[in-house]
């Protein structure tokens, strides 16, 4: 079960001033004590709850993968490289508008597209990029809103905030687009959801994003703003491997950087997550490793798999096999970072029976521990 014994102190004291926050926005949004200020989770003032959601959804407390896995798919976690699997292929839009404004195939804008349009979902919660080319969560209720949030903004945004500030007897039926550590929160949500915010029976669609790791709010911006004129903007791109390079398109050029200048601006809670993924939504896109345009596409529910028969009978999407070779580099990258994790989680706690916030298997935790994993985690 989710773990409901401690409140915001023991999250302050435990995670975030730990450093070890993922800014997915489980804690924020519906509280008066925490807020969101210049990338991190501030306190205004202790609350002095003894328990608290705000510490038993945090993706960073103790996680049962088990009885989370159990409630979404019906089976157990059992560390399967890219988790729970109905269906893997390649996809991409069939609408050009859409994949000229996406990161790669623009699969998650059709999707989300597709179910505002067949009625599945009233509004969809992105993430945006502002002027400033921070990101920025928004609630999307047309397609011209939906467009508007395409692409990848790669630094870390509590995007769960504003799921929590919708109304608690709102009806709208939402679609939202989440990394892995999102994706843990809303998943340990739905395991004790929440008494005073929105039904989580309103999300009819959730879709992960495949995520290595992500960049941090404010030391990434000043990056940014010292190398790059922002304003002018239009796309940032970190190619899957062996590219090795954060590319930014400004206007028709391309500046490229290393991508190990770039790593130095990781969420250093990254180093501690085993999802690449995002294992615990209804269907997970990333890009195609070696191929240009095109997304990766894991279905994990029935629901995911009947939207994509929707995509499919409608002329949404294009489908295609996904090479035998994409499909293994993605598992190896994918079981790579769980066995990163984990090594590093004992690291961290100098004990191997202490892995900090995960619930795994004897088995499963040897395994992993015994994976050679090299030197630097890639993208
Ligand atoms: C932080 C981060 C790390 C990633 N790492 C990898 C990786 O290692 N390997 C890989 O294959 N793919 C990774 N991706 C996913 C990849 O960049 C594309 O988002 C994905 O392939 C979908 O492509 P698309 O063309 O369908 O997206 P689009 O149709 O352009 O849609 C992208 C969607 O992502 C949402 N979004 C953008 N930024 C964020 C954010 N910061 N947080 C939450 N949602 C956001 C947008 O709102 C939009 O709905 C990462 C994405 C992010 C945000």
């Amino acid at each position: 079960m989710v773990t409901k014994t401690k409140g915001m102190g023991e999250l302050f004291k435990e995670v975030i001033n730990k450093d070890l926050c993922t800014l997915c926005g489980a804690c924020i949004g519906d509280c008066p004590y925490t807020v969101f200020y210049r990338g991190k989770i501030r306190m205004l003032d202790l609350c002095t709850r003894e328990e608290g959601h705000c510490y038993g959804y945090c993706p960073r407390t103790r996680t049962d993968l088990d009885a989370i896995n159990n409630k979404l798919f019906g089976v157990p976690f059992t560390g399967a490289e890219i988790g729970t699997v109905k269906d893997v292929f390649m996809a991409r839009s069939r609408d050009a508008k859409v994949r000229s404004g996406a990161q790669y195939g623009g699969t998650v804008t059709s999707l989300l597209l597709l179910a505002l349009e067949s009625d599945l979902i009233n509004a969809a919660i992105t993430t945006n990029t502002d002027e400033d080319k921070l990101p920025e969560a928004s609630v999307a209720r047309s397609a011209a809103g939906v467009m508007a949030g395409a692409g990848s903004n790669y630094m870390a945004y509590p995007v769960l905030e504003a799921l929590n500030r919708m109304p608690k007897d709102s009806k709208e039926k939402l679609g939202i687009v989440v990394t892995p550590c999102q994706a843990i929160a809303l998943a340990k949500m739905r395991l004790d959801p929440p008494t005073q915010r929105a039904s989580l029976d309103n999300i009819r669609l959730s879709v992960g994003l495949f995520c290595t790791w992500a960049l941090a709010y404010d030391r990434f911006y000043e990056f940014l703003k010292n190398n790059v004129d922002l304003p002018k903007v239009r796309k940032f791109d970190i190619p899957p491997p062996p590219a090795n390079r954060f590319d930014v398109y400004i206007g028709k050029e391309v500046k490229s950087f290393p991508l190990d200048e770039v790593r130095k601006y990781r969420m250093p809670t990254c180093a501690y997550c085993l999802d690449m993924t995002a294992e615990f939504t209804d269907i997970s896109v990333g890009s195609v490793e070696g191929i240009e345009g095109w997304n990766t596409v894991i279905v994990r529910t029935q629901h995911g798999a009947d939207i994509i028969a929707e995509a499919k009978k409608k002329g949404k999407l294009e489908i295609k096999d996904l090479p035998a070779q994409s499909l293994a580099h993605l598992k190896e990258a994918s079981l790579i970072k769980k066995a990163r994790a984990v090594q590093e989680i004992v690291k961290k706690t100098g004990d191997k029976n202490d892995l900090m916030y995960i619930d795994i298997s004897h088995d499963l935790k040897e395994k992993l521990l015994g994976h050679k994993v090299g030197a630097q985690g890639g993208h």
